[in-house]
């Protein structure tokens, strides 16, 4: 297997987490590779909101911009690629990615994102992220003006409609799906009216949404329909490796301690795989941790410290006998 040059870091997928990683450690002189496929969860959104970057740039521009600026740190590779296998050998990580080349690295960061699994409803997912909208805290200051509905997608949908209620008057479109009688109560006293039937489709021009055809032939004016929809991680690789993974209401995340630590050494995670709460904040946020809990991994590396030392006559010899 012939090998790339040995990397500091891996990180596999260069979105919010990944891309904010690489640029600490790029600023920590650490050798970094970042793979990515391209695809970031919120690519149908016509404009990100509630994030800490600008609110009127799309996204695809506030990435591109992060992608620019990572790309301009000497000691960063970034390729457009798919990691599609990982193998740990004699300490190192070994990526494979879709062109078959083979990239060794000391730490590896699993920034690859989730899926969202929508509801196979005609209509719904040509209007994902513009008119059918995942969160109320991204778009219910922009969208909440007039009458919304909320799609029983997932266990977390009797809550949205709850929440959604703070914003303007809500639907909970329950598409033939159960709601027991403490839950339908607690709905009522919200003034959130309650629709049993099943959703027969979607409708309006464009992406934007008009009407709502029910099953019980009601078809009902709506512009916004917000849904929490459960999720599946990107990739296979966290599981092949053997980190731990918890399954909570609205999928798979990959369990991480306060420093982005899997439960494998030297396999950090970072953004939506390994959380319930998708954000843009919190993803980048992730990525910083991760970048210092790997850059302190790496400089208190003990043979690392050593081969430094033997270079530089001592000086880290505290570092070392304070590791033994
Ligand atoms: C419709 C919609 C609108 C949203 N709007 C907002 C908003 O307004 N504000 C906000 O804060 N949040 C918003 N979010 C949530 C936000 O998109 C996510 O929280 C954020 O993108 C998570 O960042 P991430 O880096 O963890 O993962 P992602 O952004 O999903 O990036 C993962 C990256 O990894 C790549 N990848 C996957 N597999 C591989 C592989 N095997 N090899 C290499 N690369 C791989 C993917 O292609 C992708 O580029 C929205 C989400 C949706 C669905």
């Amino acid at each position: 297997m012939e090998l790339s040059m040995q990397y500091d870091a891996i990180i596999v997928g260069g979105s919010f987490a990944g891309l904010t990683a690489a640029k600490y450690l790029a600023r920590a002189r650490r050798h970094v590779c970042v793979l990515d496929l391209g695809d970031p969860r919120h690519r149908f959104s016509a404009q990100p909101t509630g994030s800490s970057r600008r609110y009127d740039d799309d996204p695809h521009s506030v990435l591109q911009s992060m992608w620019d600026e990572v790309a301009t740190y000497p000691t960063v590779t970034l390729l457009a690629e798919a990691a599609v296998s990982v193998q740990a050998q004699l300490g190192d990580f070994v990526v494979t990615n879709w062109s078959g080349e083979h990239i060794a690295g000391r730490r590896l960061l699993l920034a690859f994102g989730v899926s969202d699994i929508l509801p196979d409803i005609p209509g719904l997912s040509e209007r994902w992220g513009v008119s059918v909208l995942p969160c109320p805290h991204f778009h219910g200051f922009e969208y909440g003006r007039k009458p919304v509905g909320v799609l029983n997608a997932s266990p977390q949908s009797p809550q949205q409609a709850m929440l959604l209620s703070e914003w303007c008057p809500t639907t909970f479109y329950l598409d033939g799906g159960e709601c027991d009688v403490s839950m339908r109560e607690t709905l009522e006293s919200l003034k959130v009216r309650i629709e049993a039937a099943p959703v027969k489709r979607l409708a309006g021009v464009g992406c934007n949404l008009a009407r709502i055809y029910l099953a019980d032939n009601q078809i009902q004016p709506l512009d916004t329909l917000f849904l929490t929809p459960c999720h599946q991680l990107n990739s296979p690789i966290a599981e092949e490796l053997g980190c731990a993974i918890d399954t909570g209401p609205l999928g798979q995340t990959i369990a991480v301690n306060a420093q982005q630590m899997t439960s494998i050494r030297h396999v950090y995670a970072a953004g939506d795989i390994c959380r319930q709460t998708a954000n843009i904040t919190l993803a980048c946020a992730d990525g910083m941790k991760a970048a210092m809990a790997i850059h302190h991994s790496l400089a208190f590396d003990r043979d690392n410290i050593e081969q430094r030392d033997r270079s530089n006559g001592g000086f880290h010899a505290g570092y070392v006998n304070l590791l033994r």
